[in-house]
C-alpha cells in the first residue's frame, strides 16, 4: 500500500504482489523446457539507499537470511552522502575465434583494412538495434598462442552497443550474421563465435564513505580501530584467494539478489565478475577500503552485463513490477544501483567480520528458518523464533527439545 502511494507501483503491480501471482504456464512453458511447476523464493526490499543523490528501494530475492538487513544497514551508514555510482559502458564483447593461424599479422591486417565492410555486414545483421543508436562500435584483435600445441589463434572483439538490453542474443546475432564475411575474407573457418561474459567493457564505478567517527560501532574496538581493521580486512581479500572467493560471495548476496528480483541472468553476471576478480593473474578481492583524512571509503568497480528490457526481463511481470519500483528504465541506471548493493553488502560483512563476527547476527536471523525446519506451525513459529534467539546454542536438537516444550 506505501509503495502505491509512492507512486512505486500501479494497481496492477500491486495486485500482482498482494496476490503472490504466479506467472501463467504459457510463460513458464515459453521459459524454459520440460516445465512441471514453479519454484518460489521470498523477495524482500532493502531500504536506506541513496545512489547519485536518488533515494531508492531495492527489491531483492533470495533465500538467504540477513542479506537484505545487512544491505539496508549498510546503506544507513553512507545515507548522508549516499553512492555515487558510475558506468563506463562501451558495449558487449563478441567473440569470432579462428584457430590455427600461419600468418597471425597478414590476417589481423587483412580485417583492419575491411572493418567498414564489416560494421555494414552487422548493421545488415541486427537492424532494429542500430535504429535504437547500437550496434557494432569498433573491433579489437587478439593474438592467443597456446604454448601446449604451438597453435595461434586470432580473436576478433565485436564491441557491440546493446542499449538497454543484456545483449546476448544480440550480439550472438550480429557474429552470426559477420561469420561468412570473416570466413571469405580470411579464408578461414571460425572455430566459434559466441559473446564473452568477461564484459570489460561493461564497467561501473560505486563508491562511498563516510566520517569514521560516525560509524556505528558495539565493538571493543575504537571507531578508528574499526575503520582500519576493515581497510585490512579488505587488503588480505587481494593476497589470499580462499579469503577473496569468500569476500565475493559476500558482495554476490546481494547483487544476486538483485540480479533475480530484476529477471537478469545470474550466471552470466557471476562469471563475467569472477573473471574479472582474476584479471591480474589471481583471484582478489573485488573491493577496495581506504582511510584519508577522517573518512573510510570504499569503491568497487564490477562488469556489469544488465538489461531492462529483453530475455525473461520481458516476459516476467513480477521483473518489470520490480524495475518500476526501483524507478529505473535504462541498464545503466540499474548496472549503478546493483554496484552500490555489492559495496554496501561488502561492507556490511568487513564490519561484522572484523568486530563481533557474523554468526551472532546471521543465527539470530536464521532462528526462524531453524523453526520451521524442525517442523514448527502458526503461532508456534514466532514463539520457538523468540526462545531460540535467547537460547545459548541454536541448532537443530535445541530447537526440537524446545517446540516439544511448546507443545506441552
Ligand atoms: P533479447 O533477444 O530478448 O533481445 C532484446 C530485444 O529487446 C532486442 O533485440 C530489441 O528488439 C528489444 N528492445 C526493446 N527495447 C530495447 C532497448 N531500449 N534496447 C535494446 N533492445 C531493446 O535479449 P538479449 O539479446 O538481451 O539476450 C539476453 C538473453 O540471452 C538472456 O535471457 C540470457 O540469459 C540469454 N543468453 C545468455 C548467454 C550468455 O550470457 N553467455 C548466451 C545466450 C543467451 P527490437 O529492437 O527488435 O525491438
Amino acid at each position: 500500500m506505501i509503495l502505491k502511494e509512492q507512486h512505486l507501483m500501479d494497481d496492477t503491480e500491486l495486485a500482482y504482489f498482494e496476490n503472490n501471482t504466479q506467472m501463467t504456464p504459457e510463460v513458464a512453458d515459453a521459459l524454459i523446457e520440460n516445465q512441471i511447476t514453479q519454484f518460489t523464493l521470498p523477495e524482500g526490499l532493502a531500504l536506506n539507499f541513496k545512489i547519485n543523490q536518488r533515494d531508492c528501494i531495492i527489491p531483492m530475492v533470495t533465500e538467504e537470511p540477513s542479506v537484505i538487513a545487512a544491505a539496508s544497514h549498510a546503506a544507513k551508514v553512507f545515507s548522508e552522502e549516499g553512492f555515487t555510482s558510475k558506468t563506463n559502458i562501451i558495449g558487449m564483447i563478441g567473440q569470432i575465434i579462428l584457430p590455427d593461424v600461419c600468418q597471425p599479422e597478414e590476417i589481423i591486417d587483412k580485417l583492419k583494412a575491411n572493418e567498414e565492410t564489416i560494421k555494414q555486414t552487422a548493421a545488415l545483421a541486427h537492424p532494429s538495434i542500430v535504429k535504437r543508436g547500437g550496434g557494432l562500435q569498433n573491433i579489437d584483435y587478439r593474438t592467443i598462442s597456446d604454448s601446449e600445441t604451438g597453435m595461434v589463434f586470432v580473436t576478433l572483439h565485436l564491441i557491440i552497443d546493446t542499449k538497454d538490453a543484456m545483449g546476448a542474443n544480440i550480439v550472438n546475432t550480429i557474429l552470426e550474421g559477420v561469420k561468412p564475411l570473416i570466413e571469405s575474407l580470411t579464408m578461414m573457418t571460425p572455430l566459434m563465435s559466441i559473446l564473452s561474459n568477461f564484459n570489460t567493457t561493461s564497467c561501473v564505478t560505486a563508491t562511498c564513505q563516510v566520517k569514521i567517527e560516525k560509524l556505528p560501532n558495539k565493538s571493543a574496538f575504537s571507531n578508528l580501530e574499526l575503520a582500519e581493521r576493515i581497510v585490512a580486512a579488505d587488503r588480505y581479500a587481494k593476497l589470499d584467494p580462499y579469503r577473496a572467493a569468500t569476500h565475493n560471495k559476500g558482495i554476490m548476496n546481494g547483487i544476486d539478489a538483485v540480479i533475480i528480483a530484476t529477471g537478469n541472468d545470474p550466471r552470466a553476471v557471476e562469471a563475467g565478475i569472477h573473471a574479472y576478480a582474476s584479471r591480474n593473474g589471481q583471484y582478489q578481492g573485488l573491493t577496495s577500503w581506504t582511510i584519508k583524512d577522517d573518512m573510510l571509503k570504499g569503491e568497487i568497480t564490477l562488469p556489469l552485463a544488465l538489461g531492462t528490457v529483453g530475455g525473461a526481463i520481458s516476459v516476467l511481470p513480477h521483473a518489470k513490477a520490480n524495475l518500476n519500483l526501483m524507478q529505473v528504465t535504462h541498464a545503466d541506471e540499474l548496472a549503478e544501483i546493483i554496484a552500490a548493493v555489492g559495496l554496501a553488502q561488502n561492507f556490511a560483512a568487513l564490519k561484522a567480520l572484523v568486530s563481533e563476527g557474523i554468526q551472532k547476527g546471521h543465527m539470530s536471523l536464521h532462528a526462524s528458518s531453524l523453526a520451521i525446519q524442525v517442523g514448527a506451525v502458526g503461532e508456534e513459529i514466532e514463539r520457538l523464533t523468540e526462545q531460540l534467539k535467547t537460547a545459548e546454542k541454536m541448532n537443530r536438537q535445541v530447537a526440537l527439545e524446545m517446540l516439544a516444550r511448546i507443545r506441552k
